[in-house]
């Protein structure tokens, strides 16, 4: 472990991390953003339509710009997984990858991960034909057949998206409705190659080397088989927090327990976007939460001082 010390270190690289990146940056924060991507899952999402400013623009382009933007305000970015978090004397020590990094504030921005199926044949088959991006591997899929499963604003998207390359897409849905927003549902229902079929459990992967279909089961217990070169699970995303436990409070879904400040339990961490506890989970809410946990950091930085002689933040 080098004698270097960072004011704050961000982990996770999406809207919330790439925006308090931004904010500490400007503040003249020695900041550095430790992340395993770019973007996070807004990177994965084709086209985002309800990021003000924006009518319409790739998930991996507007992460890019966030990126640039926290990189033009000072802030350095480390691509590592981050495992481990202590605190020793009035510092944290942050483990990333096989090194040791010292900071005086924290901020837990790392989101969440996709969920899985669960089933026979999904793990062995992942990376070959079963995947968790549509926008990364869409392409691959130009001219074939395709299944996305999920009824989530997530597999809407992803449905209308491959529904521009692929020949055939069936979407999967465990319920007799979409949860989703109705500007995509009705995409979905319009588009002429997309074949919905409610009330369905994925049960089965199947193929050998590579997909080559799935089973079901319908809610009248029948067991059904489609031919498939590729699976999309799009099925929400779950937070992988557990090398957090024994030191920061976590919701018994694991997502980060925090204030309305962006304060854990933690004098000196703080959390924001997807993997805190917020209800919403949303880029344009998540920039706001690392905003505010940017903020906060500085504000503790400082002594806990009012950030402005006009502003001292409330205390439900
Ligand atoms: P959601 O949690 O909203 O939806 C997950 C879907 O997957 C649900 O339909 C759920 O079924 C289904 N599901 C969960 N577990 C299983 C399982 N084991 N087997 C089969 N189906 C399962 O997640 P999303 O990823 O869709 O969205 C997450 C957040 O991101 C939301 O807030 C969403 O609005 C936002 N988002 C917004 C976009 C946009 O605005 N354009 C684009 C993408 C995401 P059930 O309904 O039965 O629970």
């Amino acid at each position: 472990m080098s004698g270097e010390i960072y004011d704050v270190v961000i982990v996770g690289g999406g809207p919330a991390g790439l925006t308090a990146a931004i904010y500490t940056g400007r503040r003249s924060l020695k900041t550095l953003v430790i992340t395993q991507d770019i973007g996070g899952q807004l990177a994965l999402t084709d086209s985002v339509e309800n990021y003000p400013g924006f009518l319409s623009i790739g998930g991996l382009e507007l992460s890019e710009k966030f990126k640039e933007q926290a990189e033009k305000s000072g802030a350095q970015i480390k691509f590592a997984q981050v495992t481990g978090l202590k605190k020793q004397n009035n510092e944290f020590i942050i483990q990333a990858d096989a090194e040791e990094i010292k900071a005086r504030t924290v901020i837990l921005a790392f989101g969440l991960s996709p969920r899985t199926l669960d089933v026979p044949g999904e793990k062995e088959l992942t990376g070959r034909g079963v995947t968790y991006c549509a926008t990364c591997d869409g392409p691959l899929y130009r001219g074939k057949t395709v299944a996305v499963i999920g009824g989530g604003n997530s597999a809407l998207d992803a449905g209308e998206y491959l529904s521009k390359l692929a020949q055939k897409v069936y979407m999967l849905h465990r319920r007799d409705e979409f949860r989703g927003e109705a500007v995509l549902i009705d995409h979905v229902k319009s588009a002429p190659n997309i074949e919905i079929i409610y009330n369905a459990q994925v049960t089965a992967v199947q193929g050998q080397k590579k997909v080559e279909g799935l089973s079901y089961k319908t809610t009248d217990g029948q067991e059904k088989e489609i031919k498939l070169d590729g699976i999309f699970v799009e099925i929400g995303h779950v937070a992988k927090s557990d090398w957090l436990k024994n030191i920061i409070n976590l919701t018994d879904r694991r997502e980060i327990k925090i204030n309305q400040d962006c304060e854990t339990n933690l004098p000196g961490v703080f959390s924001a976007g997807d993997i805190s506890e917020i209800t919403y989970k949303q880029a344009v809410i998540s920039a706001g939460e690392g905003c505010k946990a940017a903020l906060q950091a500085y504000r503790y930085l400082q002594g806990n001082k009012p950030l402005m002689p006009d502003w001292t933040p409330k205390k439900l």
